[in-house]
């Protein structure tokens, strides 16, 4: 017989957690809850629990388990706090993100929110309709554009999370962040990145915290890389 989806989530997640990337019960239940294979192409499902990232079109990625684990973990989300994200991709990092900041299980009066912006028209599209399937349509806003300038109609932002790699620090996305916040992002060229844990102090000082080597694909925009640089 098969291995339903559920138990191959099951068995997925206790690796994470055995392997250190799960280290808090809040990314714990939200990893087990969210439905990966709702997130990938059809036609890949059968890889959904893979701890690899997978193709969703237009030369972009959706991001290892691991990694959506690990940057959840890093940017110490909690239920009630307004989150940015930018690179929406399938949508599925997003789902995670609102799962611990507006658990399911909740009042919905207690829910946070998650805004993720896409560049890409047609995956922010493909991205709405996944979460919509997944039951996250009224816990994540997606929008289209470039998310190197923020989303400032909604800052300022408890956390920050950036799933693409950028040059430097795009200077909105600290505008952006609340005093206290965090942001949670890749910096580095095609083959080099490092991801960073931003604090913004109470003062508006910044403290910037370098953590492990990562592979992203770019951040594409006006704060971020040139399409003709990269
Ligand atoms: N979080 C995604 C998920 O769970 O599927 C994975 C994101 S993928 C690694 C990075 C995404 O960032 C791509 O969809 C890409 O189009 C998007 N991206 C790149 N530059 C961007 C920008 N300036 N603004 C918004 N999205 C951007």
């Amino acid at each position: 017989m098969p291995i339903s989806f559920e138990e191959q989530r099951r068995r997925l997640v206790e690796r994470l957690l055995r392997e250190g990337y799960i280290r808090s019960e809040k990314v714990l239940k939200a990893m087990l809850r969210v439905p990966r294979e709702l997130f990938v192409p059809e036609e890949l499902r059968h890889l959904a629990y893979e701890d690899t990232p997978l193709p969703i079109g237009h030369g972009q990625t959706i991001s290892a388990p691991h990694m959506v684990a690990l940057m959840c973990e890093y940017a110490d989300l909690d239920i009630g706090m307004k989150v940015l994200e930018v690179g929406t991709g399938s949508g599925y990092h997003a789902a995670v993100i609102a799962e611990i900041v507006a658990p399911s299980d909740m009042p919905r009066e207690k829910w946070g929110h998650v805004y993720s912006v896409e560049r890409i028209p047609e995956l922010a599209e493909k991205a709405k309709e996944n979460l919509r399937r997944a039951g996250y349509a009224d816990r994540v806003t997606v929008i289209v554009g470039d998310g190197t300038k923020g989303y400032p109609e909604k800052a300022p932002y408890d956390r920050i999370i950036v799933t693409a790699a950028a040059p430097d620090i795009p200077e909105p996305l600290v505008e952006q962040l609340k005093p206290g916040g965090k942001m949670v992002i890749p910096i580095g060229d095609r083959y080099s990145q490092v991801l960073y844990i931003v604090e913004k102090r109470p003062d508006g000082s910044i403290k910037v915290k370098p953590t492990i080597p990562v592979l992203f694909v770019p951040l594409i925009g006006e704060h971020g890389w040139r399409p003709h640089e990269y």
